[in-house]
């Protein structure tokens, strides 16, 4: 366990680390969490966590996303556990499930029909799924640093010259079909697809590419993707886990004005709830519906899922969040490099208010995984350690995500522990 510095302690923590590495491989839960594998915490409200040991953090990575109302919010809360007084799952549907299903639509604008599961790893398969069912062909492209869940078929490592498998049990056949290019490169993808576009079953994308780096995609860029998807027949899956509800209500459809035949949601929708959604066209999804294509679950649409989903809608709709997250994230982003400057550090920010990316490099935008990989991003996840040390719940890689529980406090606070830890004598991350 690393010390601390500005923390009282760490012994709890300490005693459960050694009994769940015991229990649980490597001690996690995740293989994500190996990353923070000797944090333990006991409670989370609003914007702030406290650890086993009593030590309070601003959290900023959020549960990796899901908590875009704040940790634990009391309508989400209330609404689940009222509905689940009745029954938990019945293995059938219900009047909540029909009204999120209803709900969904009408918020996200776009999409005629809905299905809901568990994780985003796993609407993203049935997605593949249904648009090959649809088309006939086999493969689909996708993109360097885009990440669409653990599974065999989209788990992939591009350190190397080429594409391949990212864990071990992996091989090279489970990745024939997925074409993986440089994102953010119409030119690239348009070559690509007069190449191979009559093989080409879907083209699937983070729409704004937000587990590397937090970077939005070029002008006219997915304006050209739906023209190449439309001309040559490819169903265009926007996988909207992590974008879904925190850009705007209809996600980054609607931020960026291109509407897909399929997305992916989790996360945000539901408040910190475990449940995600396939949207898309209902000649799509109808396929789901006469059983051809089949994706099934004991737990999808569960009355829990349905009343966190409404409930999250029913505050982004009545309440909405966004302008006062654009004020505290925009004035994190602007903070963050001026703070760096005072001690001659390149900190540099890319991304929106409600998910940046903070790293040491040149100031110059990136716009895609190449870029970011030139970036000292070794060096952030050393000073991002050393900010959990000062009470800033922050991911090693590099992502700030900002919900509708930060307020001025929150950010008056996050500013003086920042300033705190740039002004350690002797720092780790220099
Ligand atoms: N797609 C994206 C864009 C994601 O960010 C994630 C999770 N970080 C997933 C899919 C997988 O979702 P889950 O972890 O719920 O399986």
């Amino acid at each position: 366990m690393r010390p601390t510095t500005r923390h009282r302690g760490n012994q709890r923590a300490a005693e459960l680390r050694a009994r769940a590495l015991r229990r649980l491989p490597g001690g996690v839960g995740s293989n994500v969490r190996l990353a923070s594998a000797t944090a333990f915490f006991a409670r989370g409200e609003g914007a702030r966590l406290w650890d086993v040991d009593g030590n309070e953090y601003i959290d900023y990575l959020l549960g990796q996303g899901p908590n875009f109302l704040g940790h634990a919010p009391p309508p989400v809360m209330a609404a689940v556990a009222d509905a689940c007084r009745n029954g938990i799952v019945y293995g059938a549907q219900h009047p909540l499930e029909v009204e999120a299903a209803e709900r969904l639509c009408e918020v996200l604008r776009w999409p005629d029909m809905v299905r809901f599961g568990l994780s985003g790893t796993e609407m993203v398969q049935a997605a593949l799924r249904l648009a090959r069912a649809v088309t006939g062909r086999r493969k689909f492209i996708s993109f360097e640093g885009h990440y669409h869940g653990w599974l065999d078929n989209v788990l992939v490592a591009v350190d190397g010259a080429t594409p391949g498998p990212a864990s071990a049990g992996q091989w090279p056949e489970h990745l024939a079909d997925t074409v993986v290019l440089p994102w953010n490169d119409a030119d690239l993808l348009a070559d690509r697809i007069a190449e191979q576009g009559e093989e080409i079953a879907a083209v699937i994308m983070e729409p704004m590419m937000c587990n590397a780096g937090a970077i939005e995609p070029r002008d006219g860029f997915l304006p050209q993707v739906r023209r190449l998807c439309d001309a040559h027949g490819i169903v265009l899956i926007f996988d909207e886990v992590i974008t879904g509800f925190r850009l705007a209500p209809g996600g980054a459809a609607e931020r960026f004005g291109v509407v897909p035949d399929l997305a992916t949601y989790g996360k945000a929708m539901a408040g910190g709830w475990p449940v995600s959604a396939l949207a898309g066209r209902g000649d799509l999804m109808e396929r789901f519906g006469s059983g051809a294509v089949n994706h099934s679950g004991t737990f999808n649409g569960s009355v829990m899922a349905a009343a966190a989903t409404l409930a999250t809608l029913d505050l982004l709709t009545s309440r909405p969040p966004y302008a006062a997250i654009a004020d505290v994230g925009g004035a994190l982003m602007a903070a963050l490099p001026e703070l760096g400057r005072d001690h001659d550090l390149p900190l540099r920010v890319q991304g929106v208010p409600a998910a940046f990316h903070v790293s040491f490099g040149p100031p110059d935008a990136v716009h895609d995984y190449r870029g970011l990989a030139r970036l000292d991003g070794e060096r952030y996840a050393r000073l991002a350690e050393a900010l959990q040390d000062h009470g800033v719940w922050v991911a090693p890689r590099g992502i700030w995500y900002v919900s509708a529980a930060h307020g001025d406090g929150e950010l008056a606070q996050t500013l003086q522990r920042v300033a705190a830890t740039l002004h350690e004598a002797d720092p780790s991350w220099a």
